[in-house]
């Protein structure tokens, strides 16, 4: 099969840009001895996970069930945060979990007893209060009112006892300047406090995997920290694991016009890429520019009845034509792990390109009863 008679829709995820990847933060990791962990709730293809996990140290999980996926299929260290952890999961989380990062101290008391007596590292999530993004402030732990961290007003030092490292996460697909900057108030605001840490964790959002990024400031900042405070420091990148690693193959089913042409694809930016629509942002096409750069201008949209189920204006040197493929760049990453059956919508099916390779193997399908069986 090829990127022409694949299945449509399909998430198509090359081995060879996913390695490309994994090099580049294999790199970081070599020059720094730092700890990189991936973010599963960006990418959770767990039948890649041994791949990544000959160059990753493990996983980290937004909750008990990425926690025990992470476990399963690569292994390595499994980390896990939460906004808040639920009384009757802690038990399985201590037990699958190597490390525990507490988003309060409310909820470092609520567990403190059993979390010590696992054995477990246990970490608070640090809010330095220092937003470096504009724009768009879902994706913002920094934003006012933020519940995500431990803000230094709300800091008490005497319950320290058993926490062996903090974390923060404030970046969103950001370049190393905006970590120096958060570095900056971090170190203020709860330096100190690193000096008794094992550990320190820098979260997500470093856009280690892209052209632009610089990696020498990148590799110099890690340094300096673990020097200066006798740390290890963990990355948990999502995106730059998976950054422009996968495409998502659909078929154009009609065009219609209302003022304009319109291209009805079979996938949907509602079901089947969220992020479209809640980000919002502009996927990249092959072949596709912006609106009146190519002669052939459609706006793209989803066979749902959302109104709003539209993925972008897109001009082509060529008119559409039903049965015409149209593939979306960059979806490996928060595509399927955010995906639903609104409508009733089937799944992408998830298949995966081999290196060196030219074909192209459907690893999961999905049908009418994975859409059944979330319903009852
Ligand atoms: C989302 C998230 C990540 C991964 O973020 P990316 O932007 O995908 O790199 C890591 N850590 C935490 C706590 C997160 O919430």
């Amino acid at each position: 099969m090829t990127l022409q008679t694949i299945h449509t829709p399909s998430y198509v995820v090359d081995e060879e840009l996913l390695i490309k990847n994994l090099e580049i933060l294999k790199h970081v990791m070599d020059e720094t001895g730092c700890r990189i962990l991936l973010a599963q709730k960006c990418f959770s293809m767990f039948s890649v996970y041994p791949l990544i996990g000959n160059y990753l140290n493990g996983t980290t999980a937004s909750g008990l069930f990425e926690a025990k996926l992470g476990k399963e299929h690569m292994g390595g260290e499994t980390h896990v945060y939460a906004a808040a952890f639920r009384e009757d999961e802690i038990d399985e989380i201590l037990e699958v979990c190597d490390h525990i990062v507490f988003n309060s101290f409310s909820q470092w008391e609520r567990f403190k007893e059993k979390a010590l007596k696992s054995g477990k590292e246990c970490g608070l999530r640090i809010n330095p209060q220092c937003s470096t993004q504009e724009g768009h402030e879902i994706y913002d732990p920094c934003a006012p009112f933020s519940r995500m961290g431990i803000t230094k007003e709300q800091f008490r030092e005497e319950l320290l006892e058993g926490i062996s490292g903090l974390h923060f996460h404030t970046l969103c697909e950001q370049n190393s300047d905006a970590l120096v900057t958060t570095l900056e108030a971090f170190e203020e605001q709860f330096g100190p406090y690193l000096y008794q840490m094992k550990w320190v964790n820098f979260g997500g959002g470093h856009h280690i995997t892209r052209d632009d990024y610089d990696r020498d400031t990148l590799i110099k900042t890690i340094k300096q920290i673990r020097e200066k405070y006798e740390v290890e420091v963990y990355l948990e990148p999502g995106e730059a694991v998976a950054l422009n690693a996968g495409t998502l193959v659909s078929t154009v089913l009609d065009i219609v016009h209302n003022g304009m042409d319109i291209a009805i694809l079979d996938t949907s930016a509602a079901c089947h890429m969220p992020d479209v629509l809640e980000m919002p942002y502009r996927p990249p096409i092959i072949g596709g520019k912006l609106p009146g750069e190519n002669p052939y201008t459609y706006r793209l949209a989803g066979p749902t009845c959302l109104s709003g189920d539209v993925i972008g204006d897109y001009s082509f040197e060529k008119p559409l034509q039903v049965g015409d493929r149209v593939i979306f760049c960059d979806m490996a990453i928060y595509s399927m792990v955010k995906n639903n059956t609104f409508n009733g919508m089937n799944l992408p099916h998830i298949a995966w390109k081999e290196k060196n390779k030219d074909s192209i193997t459907i690893i999961k399908e999905f049908g009418y009863m994975d859409f059944k069986n979330r319903l009852s």
